[in-house]
Formats: C-alpha cells, structure tokens, sequence
C-alpha cells in the first residue's frame, strides 16, 4: 500500500489548489524531494501535508494538499483561514516580492 503511494506521490509534479483549481508548479522541479513534496518551493502557492487527528472519522490519514497565494489571501480576507505568522503583512512587501520572484522566474526561463 505504501509502495503504492509513494508512486502515486512521484508522479504529481503539479497540484492543483482545493479552492479554485490554479495549476501548482514546483518552482524549481529539478530540486524537488518527490516523497516530500511539501518542502519544496511551489510557484504562486504552497504544497502541505495535514494530518486528520484523533476525533476526526479520517483520524490519522494524510493529505497532500496545494492551495494557491490568490486563495490564500482571499481566504484570509473572509475570515475563512487565520494568519498564523505572517511574515509579509503590508501590501508594499508583498508586491516587492512579487517582482523578486518575476526576476527569478524570468532567469530560470
Ligand atoms: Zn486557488
């Protein structure tokens, strides 16, 4: 069963978001840890691993999930999901890396 999972794990390269869909690419696939998909960098989202705990009927399944950086911050405005640590809160910063993570994308092309 493992086995099995491990190969289904490998072969997605790309995720897609739980909210709208959007492709998740890796940002750099050569470096990605295919078993460990979520320590990767993902190109405008995130790839994590939540684990269901003890209380839910899904109790100690895991889930690769990708969500997008558009439905992150949408999420976030409708109250739906809750700044952790948020490390780039005003907008200025955040277009600022915006256009850091356009020059890398343009050099890696
Ligand atoms: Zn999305």
């Amino acid at each position: 069963m493992l086995h099995v999972k491990n190969l289904k794990i490998r072969m997605m390269r790309t995720f897609k978001c739980i909210c709208c869909g959007a492709k998740i690419k890796p940002l750099y696939p050569e470096h990605l840890d295919a078993l460990k998909p979520q320590s990767g960098m993902w190109d405008d989202g995130t790839v994590e691993l939540i684990t269901m705990p003890y209380g839910s009927i899904l109790d100690m399944n895991k889930y690769l999930i990708g969500i997008c950086d558009n439905c992150i911050i949408k999420k976030e405005k409708e109250g739906v999901i809750l700044d952790y640590d948020v490390y780039y809160e005003n907008q200025e910063l955040i277009e600022e890396r915006k256009k850091k993570i356009n020059k890398i994308r343009r050099l890696i092309k």
